[in-house]
């Protein structure tokens, strides 16, 4: 029996170590003061980054507890984009409050139990008390757009990138539909928004710079091939003619596209064109880009209200947009735009190497993702861990109504929240303690913005400095890195699957 339950707890010790571990590996770059960290990825190129769920990622961890952080970290940047070094923390502190509860002898059931009604709470209180509303307020949108931003490479153009974030995801809608593609070369200061297409192709054959109409074709011009596998015999003028026959066909075909564009133009095709196609639309002064994607197809059909035919019998008219070739970096891409009203937005980016660059696109996808997610849900926190500083304050003024042991399990969830604010201080070369006694200090006096001042030490007003962040991000945060704690405590055995022989 003893064995059994020493068994047991090996088995909970393991999985709490291993998460610690990977927990504390992405501590130091928490915060805006936090650091960066380099890293080789499988191909022995260099990564040097600040993204918690990248650092994650790259990060080779075996141990199934270890894994599951890992995880939990993915979940976080899917749904929120940013806040993944937060939950990991997180959760690592709730871990390591539980193993202090084992040894003052709570049972894994209790102390799920406690931080499951924690979460809830914190998660209402969060909700109800601690969130404030941003309804049309471009100016917290774009404080939003600089707390993602800050401690990041991009932090050096803050200013420029948290306009271009905003007015992106104001224009595009949300995150998800705004592209966002990258120019080695140039400063990040350079970025700018397109309001357009940018296809990643050049023409077939070479041709000028620009054209003003284009045609979108989702199909291919090329002779059918035979799908069943016949073999006909065919003496050598029969054969002339049948090959003769398949490119008239092909040529009458081409004569629609001439016809839609009798002042030339470009014809963007989605499969493959033959090249004597090519040539014929050449003389006729149209350009074709062929193998383009269905979805940059669908993307060019947005910006210019143009029809995508299925095949070239349908063609009827094309349509005014400027197609504008440019070469970056040895590799041409095609630049499409209309003065139609649409609501495409590409965000173009600039900066000196790829490493920076690659960098950078991680900071615009936070920004671009936390911004979304206050012009959708219209609600924001003050940053700086001050949230989960006054979700702490809130437990523990009510673990007391929810009595018995979960209540210890409640009060180690609160302790473990305020591990957020510390660290921020901590990695900016403050004391946390120091930070963290003045917060509670003023979250008692009713001054519910104070937070770590990462400059001098000990707090500071944080709605003051534009310091918020989406109230979304850090519920997530909470609702992930207690989920996860949770799971891992209840594991009680590590079985492996048997090697099969
Ligand atoms: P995560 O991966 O969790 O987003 P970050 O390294 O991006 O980690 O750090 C985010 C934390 O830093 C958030 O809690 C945010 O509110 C806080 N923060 C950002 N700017 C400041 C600031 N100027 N002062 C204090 N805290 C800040
Ligand atoms: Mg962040």
């Amino acid at each position: 029996m003893a064995e059994i339950e020493s068994k047991k707890s090996k088995a909970q010790i393991h999985n709490i170590r291993a998460a610690k571990t990977v927990s504390e590996t992405v501590k130091s770059t928490l915060g805006p003061m936090g650091m960066d960290k380099l890293m080789l990825d499988g191909g022995g190129n260099v990564i040097v980054t600040n993204d918690g769920a990248t650092i994650l990622r790259e990060l080779d961890v075996s141990h199934p507890g270890g894994k599951m952080i890992v995880e939990v970290a993915k979940t976080q940047e899917s749904l929120c984009y940013d806040g993944t070094t937060s939950t990991v923390i997180l959760a690592g502190q709730l871990l390591a409050n539980s193993e202090a509860l084992f040894e003052r002898g709570l049972h894994p059931n209790v102390i799920c139990r406690g931080y499951h009604e924690a979460t809830g709470m914190a998660i209402k209180y969060l909700k109800d008390e601690i969130s404030l509303s941003a309804e049309n307020c471009r100016d917290t949108l774009i404080a939003v757009a600089r707390t993602a931003i800050t401690g990041k490479t991009l932090e050096n153009a803050i200013d420029i990138v948290a306009e271009l974030c905003v007015s992106a995801v104001e224009k595009a809608g949300d995150a998800e539909s705004v592209k966002v593609v990258s120019f080695p070369g140039g400063s990040l200061e350079d970025s700018y928004l397109y309001s357009g297409s940018i296809v990643n192709k050049d023409y077939v054959l070479d041709g000028d710079d620009s054209y003003n109409n284009i045609l979108l074709i989702n199909t291919g011009l090329e002779n059918e091939k035979s799908e069943d596998n016949v073999q006909v015999q065919l003496d050598a003028k029969s054969y002339q003619t049948y090959k003769a026959s398949g490119k008239t066909t092909l040529i009458s075909l081409a004569k629609n596209i001439v016809e839609a564009l009798p002042k030339g133009g470009v014809v963007f095709v989605r499969d493959a064109v033959n090249d004597h196609v090519c040539a014929y639309l050449k003389k006729n002064n149209i350009m074709v880009v062929r193998r383009v994607p269905e979805s940059s197809l669908r993307a060019l059909s947005r910006i210019t209200k143009a029809s995508v035919y299925q095949t070239p019998d349908e063609i009827e008219t094309s349509s005014v947009a400027s197609v504008k070739r440019e070469k970056h970096n040895d590799v041409w891409y095609l630049f499409v735009e209309s003065k139609k009203k649409h609501n495409e937005a590409t965000l173009v980016l600039r900066g000196a190497t790829s490493h920076t660059l690659e960098e950078v696109e991680r900071g615009f996808d936070d920004a671009l993702g936390v911004v979304s997610l206050v012009l959708k849900n219209k609600n924001f926190v003050i940053g700086g861990g001050i949230a989960y500083a006054r979700m702490a304050a809130h437990l523990r003024q009510h673990a007391a109504q929810i009595g018995g042991r979960a209540q210890m399990a409640i009060e180690a969830f609160a302790d473990a929240l305020e591990i957020i604010p510390a660290t921020i201080s901590e990695n900016a070369g403050h004391d946390p303690l120091d930070t963290i006694l003045a917060m509670r200090h003023e979250i008692l006096r009713g001054n519910t913005s104070f937070g770590p001042n990462v400059e001098e030490g000990g707090v500071i007003d944080l709605a003051d400095m534009g310091v918020f962040e989406p109230t979304e991000l850090v519920k997530q945060a909470v609702l992930s890195a207690s989920e996860v704690t949770n799971s891992i405590l209840r594991i009680d055995d590590i079985v492996a699957r048997r090697q099969v022989e």
